[in-house]
């Protein structure tokens, strides 16, 4: 709670306190009078200011006006009809900032849950000086390559590979996960988490811009500027709807009355002002103005508590009508790490020809090259590397030592003629290599699937996905295999990237209906295209490409695809909450009218349709900040 808040409380306290004691004062005329309005002002002096504002700045239709015009009718029917009925315009005061206030608590309660995401980026960073001595230099100017050092209790502010020390990282602000991550010389760090316990030397691999804390803090400045398309009807819907019920209630107000004066059956204006009033109190629209962007902004924070970062509410309305969950299989499904089960080599050496293979792949950045590098640690050594040339869905090709290498799938090895065959003893990803198109025999790799996958494929179907594929550029024996492990329904093996897109496309053809919505899931390598042509894509944040958390309309901060079903999940649960609210507020102001209409609506109904409901549809979208992740179920 900050200050302001912590103020408008006690004002809510004391003016509730002030009117109960009033109640019991037997004070008449001028005194009563005073006291009451003394209260009144108390509580309503803002609202009223806002008012006088919005008129000055000619934008007077919204609720404050509504407020205004309403409480203070009523004060001057009081003094007209000298009933010294003052309550009703306090009351109607006093609901009003009580449903502000648990708005704006809800407020700013998620605000410091997506602020924890914006903390993350720190200031400095730490490079050791000519003299050993520490400096503190500008994040902007550190250069790739470069050795930072990263003390305890420091955010680490570059991406990098640890090169020295070990410690354990506090992710939480990213990725949601409160256990510690232990890093050792050779892991990757990202920046934005916490160094908790050992000093590290950090070589940095990117430049501090397009580091992971610098690009998430760039999404979620976009993010606020994207509404949902419920928050742009009520936006809408408001701005005709209001004026409409003043000029309503003034006509209520006036015709009436002049026409019963007419036929001759007296004044009856006290009575008709007093129900022009109640309708205009029953018919104030701010339980849906306030309540529906809020649902969405407490979505987007519980999201991003659990680590998924929505990069707008309107995807939060899409994610929820999810029926096709596509994913990739590299990285999204599996680790990503793939290790050397198996050389197979026709003439060469086992390692030499593993030494080729890793000379080929030392500058891609698939993770099969990064496998094949740590296989082979030693690939810097003083061969020549040139032309290379990375083909995608196929492999890599180069010139090394002044021979051409080829090193990829089957496919690849058709390119450049070379006469291949399948591993006959293992199950796995089989790169091939080829010398001047001269086949030289295969190195089997084997990924592993995440430990969370079967979980997350068995989460969304229970939550209503109907269906689920999996699209890989691996050959087909070993997507079968991966699909058949996790469930998936369909399968799609051996695609190219542009294969990738046109599956997607059919499969969006395919759609039951326009409404369903169908995601993909990616890591972004070779993927990225596909990313943005599905209705929604969501990427792997922390291992995913940069063009993968730009493509993406949601990033999961830590590969985990058990959160996409936590992303879902919330998205489901925050719309029924703003759809019970629509139903809810519409369906008790039109009861009230109705009673209204009628006679038998007081003000004190009307204060229940509009700020009671207020505060019930406020409270309702306070659960969206609580909606809990899917919790992994550990596997033995
Ligand atoms: P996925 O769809 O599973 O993410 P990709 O489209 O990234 O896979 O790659 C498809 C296939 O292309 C790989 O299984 C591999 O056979 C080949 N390939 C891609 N990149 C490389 C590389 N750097 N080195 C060797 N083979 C590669
Ligand atoms: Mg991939």
């Amino acid at each position: 709670m900050n200050k302001k808040q912590k103020n408008n409380l006690i004002r809510i306290i004391v003016a509730s306190a002030a009117t109960i004691a009033l109640h019991f004062i037997p004070v008449t005329g001028v005194v009563q009078f005073v006291l009451y309005m003394a209260v009144y002002m108390l509580i309503g002096y803002d609202i009223l200011r806002k008012a006088l504002l919005g008129i000055k700045n000619r934008q007077p239709m919204d609720e404050s006006l509504l407020m205004a015009i309403a409480t203070l009718g009523a004060i001057v029917l009081a003094l007209y009809q000298q009933s010294g009925d003052y309550v009703e315009a306090i009351a109607v005061m006093l609901f009003y900032q009580i449903g502000e206030w648990f708005q704006g608590y809800a407020v700013g309660k998620s605000r410091r849950s997506i602020s924890d995401l914006m903390d993350i980026c720190p200031d400095y960073a730490n490079i050791q000086g000519e003299n050993g001595q520490l400096e503190q230099v500008d994040p902007d100017d550190v250069e790739i390559g470069s050795i930072i050092v990263v003390q305890p209790g420091e955010k680490i502010p570059i991406d990098g590979v640890v090169t020295d020390g070990t410690s354990s990282l506090d992710t939480a602000a990213l990725t949601g996960e409160s256990v510690p991550r232990d890093v050792q010389a050779g892991d990757e760090v990202i920046s934005g988490c916490i160094n908790l316990s050992g000093l590290i030397h950090i070589r940095t691999t990117k430049e501090f811009g397009e580091s992971t804390a610098s690009k998430v803090l760039e999404l979620i400045e976009d993010a606020s500027s994207r509404k949902s398309k419920s928050e742009n009807f009520i936006t809408k819907f408001a701005r005709i709807y209001t004026p409409a019920v003043v000029y309503s209630a003034l006509t209520l107000a006036i015709i009436p009355p002049v026409i019963i004066l007419l036929m001759g059956g007296g004044m009856s204006f006290g009575t008709w002002i007093y129900r022009a009033l109640t309708f205009l109190v029953i018919s104030c629209p701010c339980a849906l103005v306030v309540s529906i962007p809020l649902s969405f902004f407490a979505g987007v924070g519980a999201a991003s508590r659990q680590g998924v970062l929505v990069k707008g509410s309107n995807y939060l309305e899409i994610l929820s009508e999810t029926k096709t969950v596509v994913f990739d299989k590299t990285g999204t499904l599996t680790k990503g790490v793939f290790e050397v089960t198996a050389i197979h080599p026709a003439k060469l050496d086992a390692q030499e020809l593993l030494h080729l293979a890793a000379h080929v792949e030392r500058y891609s950045t698939h993770p099969i090259a990064n496998s094949i590098r740590l296989a082979y640690p030693n690939e810097a050594d003083d061969c020549s590397v040139e032309n290379v040339e990375e083909i995608a869905g196929h492999g890599i090709t180069a010139t090394v030592n002044g021979q051409h290498i080829a090193v990829g799938n089957g496919k690849l090895m058709d390119k450049v003629g070379a006469d291949w065959h399948d591993c006959h003893s293992h199950v796995g990803t089989v790169l091939h290599v080829a010398i001047e198109g001269v086949y030289e025999g295969h190195i089997v790799i084997s990924d592993v699937i995440k430990p969370h996958s079967a979980q997350a494929l068995k989460e969304l179907k229970r939550s209503g996905v109907g269906k689920t594929v999996m699209l890989t550029g691996d050959a087909k024996k070993v997507a079968d295999h991966v699909a058949a492990e996790l469930k998936v329904d369909e399968v799609y093996s051996e695609l190219l990237p542009q294969d990738k897109v046109a599956k997607v496309e059919e499969l969006l053809e395919k759609k039951a209906s326009e409404k369903d919505v169908l995601a993909f899931v990616g890591d972004g390598i070779n993927d990225a295209p596909v990313l943005s042509r599905a209705d929604i894509g969501i990427a792997m944040g922390a291992m995913g490409s940069d063009a993968a958390i730009e493509a993406a309309d949601v990033v999961l901060m830590d590969d985990d695809p058990l959160k996409i079903s936590t992303a879902i999940a919330i998205s489901r649960k925050c719309l029924r909450i703003v759809k019970e609210n629509i139903y809810f507020a519409i369906g008790i102001k039109l009861l009230c009218l109705a009673l209204g209409a009628v006679g038998i609506a007081n003000m004190w109904v009307a204060i229940f349709a509009d700020v009671g409901v207020m505060v019930l549809a406020v409270l309702n979208a306070i659960r969206c900040m609580f909606i809990k992740g899917i919790k992994p179920v550990e596997s033995h």
